[in-house]
């Protein structure tokens, strides 16, 4: 196993690979290796002929407040944890070869980088992606490997991908814990005593979540309830964000009450008692609604909805008092356009209607 420091020296030896037909496997990392990294390490080299690990404390995911400077390194013993776990090259460059002194393009991305961890650390996400994107760049890989630990992450990576064409595989690999729980973390380094054995609360608590789900519970509030009481019965423990959303597009999923999701003000798309209404009640009473509407949340705690009039509409002919939302933060524009988009292809829109969400969303992006 080789560590080098050198773009170039990637590159070239990962030409030579591609060039004897082989399949290149890439783990990023920031080093300081534990058995979590090492799970996506022999998993990659299962998987491919080659492997190249990262490691490389990446600056520009670090806000100004956080611990750039106090992040443990240790390359001897990541060398040796690589090299046991099947790694072929380990890819070490220092700031300087990965930033000129001028840097200045970033991939950002909207959406899926504001909520969750995004919303405390604004620019970590930035940071992350431009990285990613630089380091598969140099690399080159068929196949990448990231921790599910970094549920974000995975889905922000996977998306990026999937918007810039990157050609490359991203493999999700499952949470390693010790043996209390705990997820495997560079950062558990960081807990006294006393910290470390509170931190079992989380593993806990997110473990009594998941048995309510097995029970039946479909209602996030309360399950994120349940949540949130047992972390708050650590003392040491401080909630940051508790959550549940789509996997990959991070989106809340609520089932919430009829009552309380009022009309999108101006919708301007009327909704009729005719035919087809009477057929989607029907179909609501024999199969639920299928695909969730879409709700944002107002400060008052009710919900505005965005698309789904119809099938809230169905809902209440049913007699049905629940539906299942996706609930997303959006500004007044981003709403107008969103609930313009989402209904302006449907067959039966009148002419007239058609013309006043085009006027509404025009108006929407002039505000852009
Ligand atoms: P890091 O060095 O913290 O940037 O992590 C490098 C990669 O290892 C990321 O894809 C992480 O999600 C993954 N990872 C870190 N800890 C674990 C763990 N306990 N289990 C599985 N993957 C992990």
């Amino acid at each position: 196993m080789r560590v080098v420091e050198r773009i170039n020296d990637v590159r070239s030896t990962v030409k030579e690979w591609k060039s004897q037909g082989l399949k290149v496997g890439f783990v990023p990392t920031m080093g300081y290796l534990h058995e979590g990294h090492e799970s996506l390490i022999k998993k990659a080299s299962e998987e491919n002929d080659k492997v190249v690990v990262s490691i490389f404390v990446n600056p520009i995911q670090f806000g100004p407040k956080e611990d750039l400077a106090s992040y443990p390194r240790d390359l001897k013993r990541d060398s040796e944890i690589c090299e046991r776990a099947g790694a072929n090259l380990i890819f070490h460059p220092e700031n300087e070869e990965m930033y000129f002194n001028d840097f200045s393009t970033f991939v950002d991305m909207n959406g899926l980088t504001n909520g969750l961890c995004g919303k405390s650390r604004p620019i970590h996400f930035r940071g992350v992606c431009t990285v990613v994107s630089k380091l598969f760049n140099i690399v080159a890989p068929d196949r990448a490997y990231f921790g599910e630990k970094d549920a974000q992450q995975l889905a922000v990576v996977k998306r990026m991908v999937r918007d810039l064409n990157i050609d490359v595989e991203i493999v999700g690999c499952p949470i390693v814990r010790e043996e209390d729980g705990l997820a495997k973390s560079s950062r558990n380094t960081y807990l006294s005593e006393e910290e470390r054995a509170a931190a079992t609360i989380l593993n806990k608590s997110l473990m009594l979540g998941k048995e309510e789900i097995q029970n039946g519970q479909r209602n996030s509030a309360s399950i994120i309830k349940i949540i949130e009481d047992s972390i708050k019965s650590e003392k040491l423990a401080r909630i940051d964000y508790v959550e549940i959303v789509d996997s990959s597009s991070l989106e809340k999923v609520e089932e919430i009450n009829i009552s309380s999701i009022k009309d999108f003000p101006n919708h301007p798309f009327k909704v009729i008692n005719d035919e087809k209404m009477q057929e989607m009640v029907k179909s609501v009473k024999e199969y639920g609604v299928i695909l969730p509407v879409i709700v944002r949340p107002k400060e008052d705690g009710t919900y505005e909805m965005i698309s789904g009039h119809r099938r809230k509409r169905a809902c209440e002919l049913a007699g049905i008092k629940q539906i299942r939302c996706i609930v997303k933060d959006l500004t007044d524009d981003e709403a107008t356009i969103l609930m313009v988009d989402s209904n302006i292809q449907r067959e039966e829109i009148l002419p007239s209607e058609k013309a006043f969400a085009y006027k509404l969303k025009l108006e929407a992006m002039k505000h852009q």
